[in-house]
Order: C-alpha cells, then sequence, then structure tokens
C-alpha cells in the first residue's frame, strides 16, 4: 500500500494520473454524493503560545494581534448561518485567553443560535475540555498531525508529537468527526512521509482532512524554504479519497494563494469541501497564517461553483434563493 501511494503521489501529468483523479471523483461521488459543502470560517483570535517554523501568527512573529470578544463570535456565527452554509468553523491560535468555560459559553450560543454544526479548530486543549466542548455542541474537531514523521514534527511545530497523536485519537475516541492533515513541502519531507501521513489517518478513523502546500510567510524560520508541489497537494487529495472513500476534504486556500485556479482543481482530484471566510473585515487582514492569503469570499465562492456546474446544499441554495442572489 505504502510503495502504491509513493508511486501516485509522484505522479506528473500524464494518463495515469488522469485515471487517479477519475477514479478519486468516482469514489467520492459514490460515498459522499455530488454536493459541495461549503463551511464558514471565523478566524476569532490570532494570538497563538506556539511557535510552528511555518506559520505566520507563531508567538515571536511581530504581527499586530486581535481577539474577538465572545459576543462577536456569536454574532458572526450566525451571520455565517444565515447564508446557509454547512458548518461553522471556529479557527484560532493556540490562545489561553479562551478558557474552557468561555469556550463552552461560545458554543453553546451558536448551537442555539445559528442551528449548524460546529467545528473546533483551536490547537491542542486537554481531552477533558474536548470531551466539554463535544457536550456543550461542537460535533467537529480539526487538529492536523502535520507530519507523523515525529523527526519533521519536532522541528517545525511547537508542541509534542506524542501528545499531539494521542490528543488526535482521543477526538475520534470522544465521538467527534475528528481532523486530522498534513502541510505538502515541509523541510526535509518525502514522499514517503505524505504516505504515512494517509495511511495513519485511514488506519486512525479520521473522517476530515485539510491538506495544503508550505507556503512561505516573512520573518518566519522558513521564509526562504520553497512553495510545497500544487501537483503533489492534488495527488495526495486523491490518494487520501481512495484510503478514506467518505472523507471530508476540502480544497484548501493554501493551494488557491498559489493559483486561484489550483483551487477549484482540488473537486476534480476528490475534494468535496471548500472554506469560506467569514472573519469580520477589521480582523481579516490581520489573521496571516501565510503571505498573501486569498480572501474566499462566500458569494464569489459560490457563484464560482455554480458557473462550474457544482451541485451546493439545499440549505445554501435556499438562502441564495431568499436573497434572490441565485
Ligand atoms: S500553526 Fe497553529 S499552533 Fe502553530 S504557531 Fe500557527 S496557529 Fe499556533
Amino acid at each position: 500500500m505504502r510503495e502504491e501511494i509513493i508511486y501516485l503521489l509522484k505522479l506528473k501529468d500524464s494518463p495515469d494520473r488522469k485515471a487517479l483523479f477519475d477514479l478519486a471523483n468516482a469514489v467520492r461521488r459514490d460515498n459522499m454524493g455530488e454536493t459541495i459543502f461549503i463551511k464558514g470560517i471565523i478566524e476569532f483570535s490570532n494570538y497563538c503560545k506556539r511557535d510552528c517554523t511555518y506559520c505566520g501568527i507563531r508567538a515571536s512573529c511581530k504581527v499586530k494581534r486581535y481577539r474577538m470578544e465572545p459576543d462577536e463570535i456569536v454574532e458572526a456565527a450566525i451571520d455565517a448561518a444565515k447564508h446557509g452554509i454547512d458548518t461553522v468553523i471556529l479557527q484560532s491560535g493556540e490562545d489561553p485567553f479562551y478558557t474552557t468555560d468561555i469556550m463552552i459559553d461560545i458554543i453553546k450560543r451558536i448551537k442555539i443560535g445559528a442551528k449548524k454544526p460546529i467545528s473546533l479548530s483551536i490547537g491542542e486543549r486537554t481531552p477533558e475540555e474536548f470531551k466539554l466542548f463535544k457536550e456543550a455542541g461542537a460535533s467537529k474537531c480539526l487538529l492536523k498531525q502535520e507530519t507523523v514523521n515525529p523527526r519533521i514534527f519536532k522541528a517545525v511545530h511547537g508542541s509534542d508529537y506524542e501528545i499531539r497523536i494521542s490528543l488526535l485519537k482521543t477526538l475520534v475516541s470522544l465521538g467527534y468527526i475528528a481532523g486530522g492533515g498534513d502541510i505538502i513541502g515541509l523541510p526535509d519531507q518525502t514522499p514517503g512521509d505524505i504516505a504515512d501521513d494517509i495511511i495513519f489517518m485511514r488506519d486512525n478513523g479520521i473522517k476530515m482532512v485539510g491538506i495544503g502546500p508550505f507556503i512561505p510567510t516573512k520573518n518566519t524560520p522558513l521564509e526562504n524554504h520553497p512553495v510545497g508541489s500544487a501537483d503533489m497537494t492534488l495527488n495526495a487529495y486523491a490518494c487520501t479519497r481512495l484510503a478514506i472513500p467518505n472523507v471530508l476534504m476540502p480544497t484548501t486556500t493554501a493551494l488557491g494563494t498559489i493559483d486561484e485556479g489550483l483551487q477549484y482543481k482540488g473537486f476534480e482530484a476528490g475534494c468535496n469541501v471548500i472554506m469560506v471566510n467569514f472573519t469580520p473585515d477589521k480582523y481579516r487582514q490581520v489573521y496571516r497564517i501565510y503571505d498573501n492569503k486569498r480572501k474566499v469570499e462566500f458569494y464569489e465562492t459560490v457563484h464560482e461553483l455554480l458557473k462550474r456546474g457544482k451541485k451546493l446544499s439545499f440549505s445554501v441554495m435556499k438562502a441564495l434563493k431568499e436573497e434572490e442572489m441565485v
């Protein structure tokens, strides 16, 4: 299996690659249907206590920081829900300012006000906290492993490898739709490492996967490291779809940062999710995980998807019709 994935990851434009994408697409269709799911993301704080070497909001980066008030977060989530989006994602750096109680309060209020599935992407918390967040109403949680190669993880990430992997397994056992994922193009990473990531996610009950190419960011230790391969990212999408047929897999914003068209190409390689940004404008410019992050606007995205003949969920179409946008 590992050798086959490595072979597929390395494919360049060729009939074999086209066959891989066609197969990934068929597997997506058979297991998840034709719908492209739209998730609305609210980046509510760019404070982070970690110092991942690739990240533009790492603790030692001198960037303007912001935190949204709980009321603002709830309001933004309810606004996103009005657009019919399929999931509200609450994303932040690892920011202890939002205590367990504050997070529980936010989750409960969004659950009642937005009536949408809530996904957390807030870094590492204790198993007890994740349990409480689940009870409060969060149903999905993303904690990308970034790489299952412990040596590379140690070199680029600010946390403990064993704890992170164990937390990811905890999320699965708590009943979350748990999200993993990796970065394509980390220093010293080989196609074998990426194959190991895919096998790890398949074998550990991961049902959401975020895979994106490495994008260098100024004033970080990896600012001169080359951009990750878009081709390999797309191949990794296809391989992940074959390994985990019912996965929820966004075509990531990082891919769209290299080239806008590339993000939509992800749908040809087995992706079935796209994320749109609902962070209030006054904060959005400041949340820079990497440079030149593309603004993925809701209407721009849905119109592009519809233009390309994609099927959107009932709730998104209903909201668009109500606003007479279609
Ligand atoms: S990748 Fe996440 S945990 Fe690491 S510095 Fe950036 S926001 Fe913090």
